[in-house]
């Protein structure tokens, strides 16, 4: 016998992942419309008469989230001005093939569109980036520019606010790899629907609930324009991990996503917890924790043929960096300061009778400071070039 409808009469056709309803296709596109909309109003998300761009990737969630904000935008009259943003990363055979979904879903949804390239903002292309880098960190670099690039274009196109497709499984994911990462500070953000109020412009979820299996049904009942081929550069590893973890817990428990999230919700941190206080970037002015901001040092790195600068344990990058700056600068010194050359070089033969070796040893390979030196000039690590902010950060 047919399997009936849980809402209306008609015959079932999916048993929906979040609740197990059996539903026919009508009252499962009104369930998920629904919650989006009492996720939207419940957390206040619009005001009437803001722009509001929808970060568009052509991929399933910004897709759907085009479609749906729009229908909902008409039927409970928001009145908020939609409009499309995406970001090139310049990954040939990915991102220019998805930009030609995007620019269909502008046609189809009826929505401006502004499209900005990693390479107008920063002089470099995905590809090039994995060219210097490899296809390690690739990730980091390109997570970094992007929320830049979007807040950018999203400045250029005078918006008040940013929506991203993000679902609850992807922020089930980051506070999963925040708890492994001990990162306190981002644990704290990343379950809110709202972030950046702080700072450049305001960035919401309204997916934050929506389960990423229920808007790929979505979309393939209703047929949207979707691009669903994975980025060449994938998988990001670490965020890999976290993934297949959440689906494991969840045939154990098939509220494991929701349940993560509203444990993340719950989580609040001692005032006595120093947190990071947000300020901004001394070179352009986006907002940072620290003098230079992450996508400032990344691009350093890779302009200085350094690209590690900025990636992971990078404080003993930055370390070694004043170091050899230090070696350096004490070198010059003792060439160019007769009186000062004559001590230091007195200093260093008393210091080197008195302990039987002498003080000044390169730090990486205990052979002296001219290797030191060498080192210095070839990664042409000249004081007078490096940005001051950099070498204090
Ligand atoms: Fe960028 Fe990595 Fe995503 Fe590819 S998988 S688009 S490189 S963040
Ligand atoms: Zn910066």
């Amino acid at each position: 016998m047919p399997i009936k409808c849980n809402l209306c009469e008609a015959g079932a056709i999916l048993k929906r992942p979040k609740t197990g309803d059996a539903l026919c296709k009508n009252c499962f596109y009104f369930a998920f419309e629904e919650e989006v909309h009492k996720t939207i109003t419940d957390a206040n998300l619009f005001v009437r008469g803001e722009t509001v761009a929808i970060g568009a990737s052509g991929g399933k969630d910004s897709t759907v989230l085009a479609y749906v904000l729009k229908a909902l935008n008409q039927r409970y009259d928001y009145g908020v001005n939609l409009v499309l943003l995406s970001v090139d990363e310049g990954i040939t055979g990915y991102r220019d093939d998805s930009l030609e979904t995007v620019k269909r879903n502008q046609q189809q949804y009826d929505l401006p569109l502004k499209i900005v390239s990693y390479e107008e903002l920063y002089g470099w292309t995905m590809d090039a980036i994995v060219k210097q880098i490899g296809l390690k960190n690739n990730c980091t670099f390109c997570g970094v520019f992007r929320r830049q690039a979007l807040d950018r274009g999203a400045i250029l196109m005078k918006v008040d606010r940013i929506v991203t497709g993000h679902n609850a499984d992807d922020i089930a994911e980051t506070v999963i790899m925040n708890v492994l990462r001990g990162d306190i500070g981002r644990l704290q953000r990343c379950t809110a629907i709202t972030t950046g109020t702080e700072g450049a412009l305001p960035r919401s979820k309204p997916f934050k609930y929506t389960y990423e299996k229920e808007i790929v049904m979505y979309a393939y009942f209703k047929k949207l324009d979707y691009f669903s081929t994975e980025c060449i550069y994938s998988p990001n590893a670490y965020r890999g991990f976290a993934r297949a973890y959440i689906k494991d817990l969840e045939k154990i428990r098939p509220s494991a996503i929701i349940d993560i999230i509203h444990s993340g919700e719950s989580l609040s941190v001692k005032k006595a917890v120093k947190l990071p206080t947000q300020g901004t970037c001394e070179r352009c002015g986006y907002i940072s924790s620290n003098p230079l901001c992450k996508a400032c040092i990344l691009l350093e790195g890779l302009n200085r043929g350094l690209p590690r600068l900025g990636i992971g344990k990078s404080h003993k990058e930055r370390r070694k960096l004043n170091e050899m700056l230090a070696q350096k600068e004490e070198a010059g010194n003792e060439k160019t300061t007769p009186d000062n050359s004559r001590e230091t070089t007195e200093n260093a033969s008393s210091e080197k009778s008195a302990s039987g070796s002498s003080k000044q040893k390169c730090e990486n390979c205990s052979c002296g400071q001219k290797c030191l030196a060498e080192k210095v000039e070839d990664l042409q690590l000249d004081r007078r070039k490096i940005d001051p902010a950099l070498i204090d950060f």
